[in-house]
Order: structure tokens, then sequence, then C-alpha cells
């Protein structure tokens, strides 16, 4: 007999239900046995009325003792039913009057349902109801009924019998579906095949307990989860190989320069600086691109990492462009690093959107003819009419902003004459593990686990705002010399706001200003936030840091990069409105004295019970990826990173929370398959990524 091989071979299947189906990204036969229930319902067996719990569903039955509509507040129907174990309520909200004549004493019915407690004991709600006619000889389902994501036009019981159609034809072995797993695997990790799996996902024996199956511990279950993750493991790998068969300047200088900017510095890199310093040029020295990401806390010392990568690249007569967020911390890169270049007899180019006309002009023709060597900017560095001489080093500062598709972008626009520059991104968001292993598989890692000596930590309290003025007099004291004759310390008072409109934030700041100003009229007040020109940010910044200003009020626009060792104490308005990562990464502006800093955070009372813990954790700790961790389990790892920016919103199977300790297998795996069933590799990603992974590849 003929395979089955088109969706539209099922019976029921016209042009109309394939246009539904699309909705649900099901195109073809195969895609339907991998549209997967997402949880599970047992009808398989009666539960005596005496034994329904609440809040567990289950089927039961019994006959009608009486029907009365209610006029409560709202009217309702009230239906009696007992078995011979006791009663239970059914109660209709909406109910026809015919609907209300079938529930005549005596009559039996089947009900699905969910108990809850009500005003009579137990009820249930609009139960699924059946009229059993004669006796008590309907059949239940065999097996746990799956329940599948649906969508408009297509309802759950369509698409069950769907199923049911096409679990027949390959029970039947009517349908071949390849198992992409090589056998051996199977073995090794006592692993179910494909169609076992599959056969089992839709139709589990009703003996496996609910509880079991929704944590995703079945092996039917595993194998898909493993297989999924795998195939986004191999999509990033592909990736990474498409972009490594490019050709990279290898670099290899004799790192004189590198000698004359580490003996100006008045400091030595910590070992850790050393390291990945050490790990970057090896990746540079390969004839194509390192793709590489730096992980380092807040206050690490990246950027004195970069330059030393820098200095290699500039010194084998390529330039370097390095790319920030923000204009701010360009041009705080800018001021860094011209400070340590320029003596050096490197020149630095400069180019942000605010940079414009004739500035501009001589801009593109410096970086255009290599006059300009390392070359620092915005987004702006990228725009079409930028081009570079010889570009051989990319660095992108606090790339956590960005997701895969745009590191792609960055990579293919430094291309020239048939080189890709190398990448280094660095990220000062602490990524954790698991994450880093599926959304960042494109990269290598390296991490800065070490700080610079003689940081103090910083302590942190969290407290209400109804103790306003007191944290008002704690700036004042904090920014006040002491008797003792100890330098006095400098302040940051950080307003956040939620309307998503800037003019409001920026209005806030402005009032907060002003008003912190009244209340503490002895000190000098400077205010930042994102509608200022950058002029005059800059401005504000450089008395800031020259301690012309005690305390500085500013929107989150301060919260990456900025770095003034004597700011001690920073106060952080509703904190409960910021991710954990953005209080991190604002609590990290201190700390990078000698002094002994403190970090208020100011919240508005009640908290709810996440924002609790969430600044339960930021006091307890100060360590990046510790507070990483608890963000990804308390918000989950789409929000986190921004779901559309990580592809891992389209998982099916696999939950990155629940099954993140599988990703060192799924490593182990997606190398072998790499290295010795490279046949498979397509299949997999198109059987599991499909519509994305084509989008990927534009
Ligand atoms: P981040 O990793 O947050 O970007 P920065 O590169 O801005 O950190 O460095 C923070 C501060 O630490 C800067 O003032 C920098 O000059 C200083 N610094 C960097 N490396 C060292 C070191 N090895 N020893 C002492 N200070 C250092
Ligand atoms: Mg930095």
């Amino acid at each position: 007999m003929a395979k089955v091989s088109q969706l539209t071979e099922l019976k029921g299947v016209g042009p109309k239900l394939a246009e539904q189906l699309h909705k649900l990204n099901i195109f073809t036969l195969a895609d339907l046995y991998f549209h997967l229930p997402f949880r599970y319902e047992d009808r398989s067996r009666i539960t005596p009325i005496a034994g329904l719990q609440p809040m567990r569903p289950a089927v039961f039955q019994g006959e009608v003792r009486g029907a009365s509509v209610l006029f409560g507040k709202r009217r309702s129907l009230l239906v009696k039913l007992q078995d011979a174990s006791g009663v239970i309520s059914l109660r209709f909200y909406h109910f026809s009057a015919a609907q209300k004549k079938q529930f005549s004493n005596g009559a039996t019915l089947r009900c699905y349902g969910e108990p809850r407690r009500g005003a009579s004991g137990l009820e249930v709600y609009h139960p699924e109801y059946q009229l059993l006619e004669d006796g008590l000889d309907e059949p239940l389902e065999p097996s746990l009924t799956p329940v599948y994501p649906a969508t408009d036009g297509i309802s759950q019981q369509r698409l069950r019998l769907l199923h049911q159609q096409a679990h027949q034809l390959l029970r039947d072995q009517q349908v071949a579906l390849t198992d992409l797993l090589p056998r051996s695997w199977l073995q090794q990790w006592r692993l179910p095949t494909l169609e076992e799996s599959l056969l089992f996902l839709h139709q589990p024996d009703r003996n496996t307990p609910l509880e079991y199956l929704l944590s995703g511990q079945h092996p039917a279950q595993k194998r898909l989860i493993l297989e999924e993750l795998l195939a986004h493991q191999l999509s990033l790998h592909k990736i990474r190989a498409q972009v490594q068969a490019h050709q990279a300047p290898a670099i290899n200088s004799p790192q004189q320069l590198q000698q004359q900017l580490l003996a100006q510095l008045p400091f030595t890199p910590t070992g850790a600086q050393q390291r990945v310093v050490k790990e970057i040029e090896q990746d540079i020295r390969q004839p194509y691109p390192m793709l590489r990401l730096v992980q380092g806390d807040v206050g690490s010392g990246k950027t004195l990492v970069a330059a030393l990568a820098a200095c290699d690249v500039l010194e084998a007569g390529f330039q370097v462009a390095l790319m920030a967020p923000t204009e701010i911390l360009a041009e705080q890169h800018l001021n860094n690093l011209s400070a340590w270049f320029e003596p050096l007899g490197i020149r630095c180019g400069w180019l942000a959107g605010k940079v414009k006309g004739k500035a501009r002009n001589q801009s593109l023709s410096d970086i255009a003819d290599g006059s300009a060597q390392l070359v620092v900017g915005t987004h702006a560095l990228f725009q079409n009419d930028v081009d570079f001489a010889r570009l051989g080093l990319i660095i992108v500062d606090e790339q956590h902003r960005f997701g895969v598709h745009q590191r792609l972008e960055l990579r293919e626009k430094g291309v020239q004459m048939g080189l890709s520059p190398h990448q280094l991104i660095m990220t000062a968001t602490p990524i954790p593990r698991t994450l880093a292993m599926s959304a960042y598989a494109d990269l290598d890692t390296s991490v800065i686990d070490e700080l610079p000596p003689g940081r103090s930590p910083i302590t942190t309290v969290a407290i209400a705002d109804s103790r306003r003025p007191e944290i008002i007099q704690r700036v004042s004291a904090a920014c006040a010399a002491t008797t003792r004759g100890e330098p006095a310390a400098q302040a940051y008072w950080v307003c956040t706001l939620i309307e998503e409109s800037e003019a409001l934030q920026c209005q806030a700041a402005e009032n907060t200003a002003q008003e912190l100003q009244q209340a503490l009229p002895h000190l000098r007040i400077g205010l930042v936030h994102g509608r200022m020109k950058a002029a005059e940010k800059a401005d504000i910044m450089a008395a800031f840091k020259d301690h012309q200003l005690d305390l500085l009020v500013a929107t989150t626009v301060i919260e990456v990069g900025v770095d003034v060792p004597n700011a001690s104490l920073m106060v952080i308005e509703n904190p409960e409105r910021l991710g954990l990562a953005q209080l991190h990464q604002l609590r990290g502006r201190v700390g990078r004295g000698s002094a002994k800093s403190h970090c208020v955070l100011l919240y508005k009372s009640p908290l709810s019970f996440t924002s609790k813990q969430r600044l339960q954790v930021m006091r307890d700790s100060q360590d990046g990826f510790y507070i990483a961790e608890q963000d990804l389990m308390i918000r989950g790892p789409g929000e986190m990173l921004g779901t559309r920016q990580t592809g891992l919103q389209m998982l099916r199977v696999a939950d990155l929370q629940r099954d993140g300790d599988l990703l060192p297998q799924v490593r182990e795996m997606a190398e072998q398959l790499w290295n010795h069933h490279p046949q498979t590799v397509e299949p997999l990603i198109q059987r599991w990524l499909g519509e994305a992974e084509r989008f990927a590849n534009v």
C-alpha cells in the first residue's frame, strides 16, 4: 500500500482546514506529528463522586436528584448529581430551557470538569456532560486525552480527531517518519525511537501519572526535548560555521604597543584580564573571524581588555571599531581610549548620530583612508555610507541588547575584499550559563571573573519611600566633608518612571532635582537625562567626575559604563520597576573606589510578592551571575533577554528553565552529530526550526 505523505491525504483535510492548520505552523504531515499536546486530561476512568477533589479535573457520573434555578447575584441552574458514594452540585450560569429539561430527575449524566469549593460544598461549574441514554456502557477514553495548542477556527475536538487519524496511520506504518537521531545514541542514552515517542505522546497510556508528564520527565518527552534543543544548537553551529568559512586577517604582532600601553597605566591587569586577553589573542591569530563574547561583571575592567586586544590589531596595521549602545557611553569610551592611545601615536576617530555635516564628512574620510585607526561610535558606525580602509576588529560593548540576527548583520558590514573583521563582544550583563549555552552558542565565551583589587563591597538596603526625608538627610551627610578630613563622597539619585514617554521620565527627574536642591541647598546638584543635548550631558558628567558636583540626579541613562570612583552612595527610586540586571548595572556605578559604598532601594509600598523576592536578591548578592540566575528563575528566559532577540520563544517541547541541565549533553550531541552524522544536521534544523531558520539565513 502506498504510504501517506501529504497532510491533504488525511480524511477531512481540504484547502480550508489546511489553511487553518498553517496558522498553527502545520504545513506538512510531519508538522502535524510534531504539534504536540501541551497538557493532558484523564478521561479514562470514572471517579466516584465521594472521591472528587477540588482542583482535580475528573470524569464522574450519577443520577440527577433535582435541578433548580437560583436567583442570587447571578441567576444560575444548580443540578444535584448522585452516585452510590455521594452527591455533588453542577452549576450553570448560561443555560437554555431545553438544557434544564434534560436534567430531569433520574436522568444519568456523565460529566468531566474541575470541582471547586462553592456555596453548596463541592461544585463543578459548567462541566462537559453527556446524557447516558440506556445504562452505563458508554466507552471511556482508552488513553490520556491530549490537549493541543489550538487557534481560532479549529477546535480542540477537530485537532484530536485529526491526530487520531494520523496516529492510526503511524501505528499501521503507513507513514514514514525518519528518526534523525543515530540508533547508537538511543541505546547509549536509553531513549525511545521517534515513532515510539510520538505514538506515546499523542496517546499516553492511561496509567501514566499526569504530574510526571507535566514535569517533562517521561523518556518520550526527554527524547523530543533533547532533539529540539539539539536542533537549536545545530542552527547556531551552522551560523558559526558560515561565518568561519570567511577569511579574516591573521593577526601576529610583536605586542610592543601593548607594552607601551601597560607601561603608562597606574595599575596592572588582573589575572582574569590577562587570561581573557590571551584567549582573544589566540583567536585573532587564526585566518578566520573570531567570535568571542567577553562577560565581565560591572567594573571588572572590560575596557582594558578591549584596548589590549585593539593594540595587537592596530599594530598589525588594521583599524579597530568600537561600538557602544548609547552616545554617553561611546563618548566616555572615546575619552578613555584617546587618553590611552593618542600618546602612543594612534589616531582616534569618532562617529555618532549627532556628528553631522562637515564634521561627519571629515570623520567618514578619515575612516575611509585609514587615518582614523581606532574608531569609536554608536550604531552610526555601521551605516551604509561608512567605509573602513582596513577594518580588522569590531568591538561591541554592552552587547546584551543585540540578538543573533544583529550580530550577523554586523559581521556582514565589515567584510572587505573578502576579509571579515574579527569580532569581540563585551557584556556586563552576565548571562546565565544555560542561556549562554543556547542563545549564544554561536560565540565563544570568556569570563572576567575577578574584580580589580581595592574595591569595597556595596551595602544594599531596601527602604519604603515613606522614609524619603530620612534618605535625603543621608545623602546630605554623605556628601559633607568629614571633620577628620576625609574627602566628601558623591552620590547618585536615580529616577525611574514606568511611563513609556521619555519626556515624562525626564520631567520627573527635573522635578526631583528641584526638590532635592530645595531640601539640600548646600549641595551642588547636577541633572542628566536622555532629552538633554549630548554636549550638555557630557559637561555635567565631566563636572561630576571632577567633583564640581556632589549629587547627580539622573534617569537610567547612567545605567552602563559611567565611571566615577569617588561616588559611593546611590539612591534608586522605584527599584521595583526595573529588571534585576538593570538594577545591578545601576548599582555598579558605586563601589568603584576604596570607600565603603551604599545603595538605597527606595521602593513604593506595598510591594508585590515577586518584587519583594527580587529586591531581596539585590540585598543578598553583588554577584552578577547569581543575580542573573535568580532573574532567570523569577522572570523566565524570554523576558530576560527579550524574546524577540533569542529565538528561544519558539521552543515547542523544551523549557530552558526546566531542561537547562540537559544542555551539556545537548552540546556533546551537537558536536558528535556535526562531525559524524552531518547529513542529519539540516533535516533536524528544518524539522524543529522550519520557517524561523529560513528567516535567520537571509
Ligand atoms: P567595566 O568592565 O564595567 O566596563 P571598566 O573597564 O570601566 O569596567 O573599568 C572600571 C574601572 O576599573 C576603570 O576606572 C578602570 O580604569 C579600572 N581598572 C580596570 N582594570 C583595572 C585593574 N587591573 N586594576 C585597577 N583598576 C582597573
Ligand atoms: Mg564598560
